[in-house]
């Protein structure tokens, strides 16, 4: 069977076909095997739709879903350079994959090596929808329930734009490997006070885990007074066993990432 390919350019149009012909949405395409392309009567490319742009709005960021990694890059690095999101997204993949993959695709797709999921879940990142369902959603919300948003596509990433500072890893051996999981850490200072902390890390047994407990008890803290060997020791995570490597191994190496990762942050 062969696909009719679509390229709408408006909001009326592109939700028209959302409802009338359950199209399979292209945004990269990097993620959708060639036999889903085929089976699908309808395929919509989200490449004319505009979305190609990231702006700030003076309280968020806002991050078009068609904008490819490497745009982002770009784009972010003129409105807040030093953003974990350009830290995360520049070490993705490889070039030609970069210049691919898209914002939305990566959201709805969700792979456990995502470079993008840490820093979205970590920054309280929201998706901007259209179609069956509409609206603005939290991020967390959008992937732990995506029965709910069927038919839905993602028009932008709203990032509040927040003054904190981030550091991210991404646990591979050599560059372009997916990674095994991704850590993403933010600190607010506030005087010599912890303000606030978030952590999240990705590729974990149940997809993601956010540091909600840790976070908690050290918000309000002097930064001197941190003890983060004790803080590492209290990190609890569950890998699935990989191809490189055991989850017993991920579970150290992660502990082992937070610490150095919490003491870089500290030290700034
Ligand atoms: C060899 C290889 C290495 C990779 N390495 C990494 C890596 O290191 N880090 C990383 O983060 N990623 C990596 N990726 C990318 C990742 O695996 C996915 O391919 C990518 O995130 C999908 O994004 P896309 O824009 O290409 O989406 P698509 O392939 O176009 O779509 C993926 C899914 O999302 C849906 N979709 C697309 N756009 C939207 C939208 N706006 N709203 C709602 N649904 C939508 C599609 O219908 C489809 O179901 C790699 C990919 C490859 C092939």
């Amino acid at each position: 069977m062969s696909s009719k390919w679509l390229f709408p350019s408006d909001i009326d149009e592109l939700v028209g076909l959302l409802e009338r012909d359950n199209p399979l949405v292209h945004g990269g395409g990097t993620g959708i095997p060639r036999g889903r392309v085929r089976s699908s009567k309808v395929v919509v490319d989200l490449g004319r739709m505009g979305w190609d742009r990231c702006y700030e709005d003076g309280k968020d960021i806002l991050l078009g879903a068609t904008c490819s990694f490497s745009r982002t890059v770009e784009e972010l690095s003129r409105i807040r350079p030093g953003h974990v999101l350009v830290s995360a997204l520049s070490q993705a993949a490889s070039t030609p994959l970069r210049n691919r993959i898209t914002l939305g695709g990566s959201v709805a797709f969700f792979p456990l090596w995502s470079d993008l999921m840490g820093p979205l879940l970590a920054l309280g990142a929201s998706v901007d929808l259209v179609g069956t369902v509409s609206g603005r959603y939290p991020i967390e919300h959008f992937v732990s329930n995506r029965g709910l948003f069927r038919g839905s596509v993602i028009r932008a990433i709203v990032v509040p734009d927040l003054p904190m500072d981030g550091w991210y890893y991404r646990e591979v051996r050599v560059g372009f490997d997916y990674p095994g999981f991704t850590m993403t850490l933010l600190a607010q200072r506030d005087g010599d006070v912890l303000a606030d902390f978030r952590g999240v890390c990705v590729g974990t047994k149940e997809r993601f885990k956010i540091f909600n407990d840790i976070s908690e008890s050290l918000k309000g803290i002097r930064y001197g007074d941190v003890d983060v060997n004790a803080v590492a020791e209290k990190l609890k995570l569950d890998f699935p066993d990989k191809k490189s490597g055991s989850g017993e191994y991920f579970g150290q190496v992660a502990k082992v990432w937070f610490e150095r990762g919490l003491a870089g942050l500290l030290e700034r």
